[in-house]
């Protein structure tokens, strides 16, 4: 055998037309780990299982012998060890003097199938990658939901904290906190232009003659009427609020000495003609206006001499803080 054929870079086997081996170089044995004489002489079949026998029959030999050649042919063989090596088959039928032979190129597949299961693992790792990327994807924007909703429940507990802050609980008016807070908001606002604001405050008459008489009770329910008298009569604008006890104060923005004065008779008028649930009662009303010297304490202070005033002059009346002494 010519001396580059022996060792070419592929296996080279030459075999007679019933499958008999008469050349077998090199490369091959070595592949292998046979000899020439394990080989030669015996047939191509025997280092083929029973599988790879029956594709031998199946291809090989009817494309030899119809199209003179097989291409790409996948088969295994036995090596010495009896281990399985994959190799791709070429082969060749030509006749030399009358006698056809088949000459057969066998290129090992061991590594290209390592290469395939690689690319095969790589493929299925990145498939797994992007599964676990997508679902790490869909849990954070589930988490990022559930903080929107967490912080949108917050702002809401918050926003019904401050609420309860600035209420008064038995009457669910304002509570003293929220109308200091407004008063001190409409004395800025007086001194920035100028619109006038009056407080009015008021106080149950004989109050704890209503609580002696039909108990704490009833005079809780009192106060809730009257609490919601106030509301009913009030103008958006306005502040009501409970100061403490039976005495609640409006804030009137906007509102002038006269302006005050009417208003305050319309409650007045209104507390005493309303249809009482436990017992009718009367309210004492103490007007202030503001004017240039004022602060928020002397405002109050001034509609609580005024109030005194209505309360010494008999109660159940009106008294506006201008119209003292
Ligand atoms: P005046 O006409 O001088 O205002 O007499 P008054 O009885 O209304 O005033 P006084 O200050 O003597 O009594 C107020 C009463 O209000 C005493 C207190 O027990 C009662 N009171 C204060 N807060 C509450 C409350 O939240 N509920 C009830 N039921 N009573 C209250
Ligand atoms: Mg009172
Ligand atoms: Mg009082």
């Amino acid at each position: 055998m010519d001396e580059r054929l022996k060792f070419a870079p592929c296996g080279y086997v030459s075999i007679t037309q019933k499958g008999i081996v008469t050349d077998v170089n090199q490369t091959f044995l070595d592949m292998m780990g046979y000899t020439q004489e394990d080989l030669v002489q015996k047939h191509f079949e025997s280092m083929m299982s029973t599988a790879n026998k029956l594709i031998f029959h199946s291809y090989f030999y009817p494309y030899i012998n119809l199209d003179g050649h097989v291409d790409e042919l996948f088969i295994s063989l036995k090596d010495q060890q009896g281990q399985s090596i994959p190799f791709i088959l070429n082969g060749r039928r030509f006749e030399i003097e009358g006698v056809e032979m088949i000459d057969c190129i066998l290129v090992q597949m061991s590594k290209r199938i390592d290469y395939e299961q690689e690319l095969r693992s790589a493929k299925k790792q990145i498939e797994t990658a992007y599964w676990e990327k997508d679902e790490a994807l869909a849990k954070l924007k589930q988490i990022h939901m559930e903080i929107e909703q967490k912080q949108a429940q917050l702002m809401e507990y918050n926003a019904i904290l401050v609420e309860l802050s600035v209420t008064d609980k038995l009457t669910g008016l304002k509570n003293r906190r929220y109308f200091q807070e407004k008063l001190e908001e409409q004395i800025l606002r007086y001194a920035e232009t100028g619109q006038p604001v009056s407080v009015l405050i008021i106080d149950i008459d004989h109050f704890k003659k209503v609580n002696d008489t039909w108990g704490h009770q009833a005079g809780d329910d009192v106060l809730k009427e009257l609490a919601e008298i106030l509301q009913l009569q009030s103008h958006p604008d306005d502040v009501v609020a409970r100061l403490g006890g039976e005495e609640f104060v409006l804030i009137l923005p906007g509102t002038d000495v006269e302006e005050s004065k009417t208003k305050a008779e319309e409650l007045r008028l209104a507390v005493t003609r309303s249809d009482w649930t436990i017992t009718q009662i009367t309210v004492s009303i103490g007007i202030s206006t503001i004017s240039s010297d004022d602060s928020d304490a002397t405002l109050l202070k001034k509609a609580d001499q005024a109030l005194y005033a209505s309360k010494e002059n008999g109660r159940n009346r009106v008294t506006h803080m201008v119209d003292l002494n």
